[in-house]
């Protein structure tokens, strides 16, 4: 969101871009636990909120995610991690977002949570087998008129974890949210790891594509081609020195 307003601003954009780049601020946090929370996703929260604005790393989260009985570790933390944006609205930067975090270290900046959207609409039980059944228990995610077909209780090969089959809305939930329970047609089946792609990427409540969350999510060489674009867009290039100058 910061960034956001910035995009009216190039300058600052560039400069809050070359500060998150440049700067080596990085705060690690530490295991404050034991976390003896009900469930993976509770410990995992609580770890965040004693390490506010600090950075921590995969070890640490999984540490916090075990179970407080049994210690076991459970397979699925990553995805409660991100259920902890998606669901509870919380802030939780990564490697995407920060160009100073590396590959599996998470930030939270602070314990603000977005307000939440309606409550969520779903298909009755005889729809969601009519779902599966269409989808042949496999998710029916496209991308680049590719399905992702993970089958239910196969091991997701780049989330990890066992996959879960969840409905997803396929429109707004505005549209007709009252007979949408009984139409399987409304609906798709979608492993977690793209649950979690489609609400990043897609904003229910107004129905557009989430371009921020996008190139949030996107590669550093491809974020390169969006910020050269941006550069041009708003009349600024770059020499081979990296300086940023007004055309
Ligand atoms: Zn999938």
């Amino acid at each position: 969101m910061e960034i956001l307003a910035h995009f009216h601003s190039p300058q600052l954009l560039i400069s809050q871009i070359r500060k998150n780049i440049m700067t080596d601020t990085k705060v690690y946090g530490e295991y404050k636990g034991p976390y003896r929370q009900k469930s993976v996703k509770k410990r995992i929260e609580a770890l965040f909120l004693d390490n506010l604005g600090k950075v921590l790393d995969r070890e640490l989260i999984q540490r916090a995610a075990r179970d407080p009985k049994t210690k076991k570790e459970p397979e699925n933390w990553h995805q409660r991690l991100s259920e902890l944006r998606t669901d509870d609205g919380y802030t939780i930067l990564s490697w995407r977002n920060r160009g100073d975090l590396k590959v599996q270290e998470y930030l939270m900046p602070n314990a603000t949570k977005r307000t939440q959207v309606g409550k969520r609409v779903r298909p009755n039980n005889k729809t969601w087998i009519a779902i599966l059944e269409r989808a042949k228990y496999r998710c029916e995610w496209m991308e680049g008129g590719q399905a992702c077909g993970l089958h239910e209780g196969e091991v997701d090969p780049v989330g990890g974890g066992r996959v879960k089959l969840t409905p997803d809305h396929k429109n707004p939930h505005s549209l007709d949210p009252k007979a949408d329970p009984f139409n399987p047609n409304q609906w798709q089946a979608l492993c977690g790891r793209h649950q979690v792609t489609k609400k990043n990427y897609w904003d229910s409540s107004t129905g557009k594509m989430n371009t921020y969350a996008i190139v949030q999510f996107s590669t550093r060489s491809e974020k390169e081609v969006v910020f050269r674009f941006l550069l041009d867009y708003f009349g600024y290039g770059m020499d081979e020195k990296g300086e940023i100058k007004r055309k």
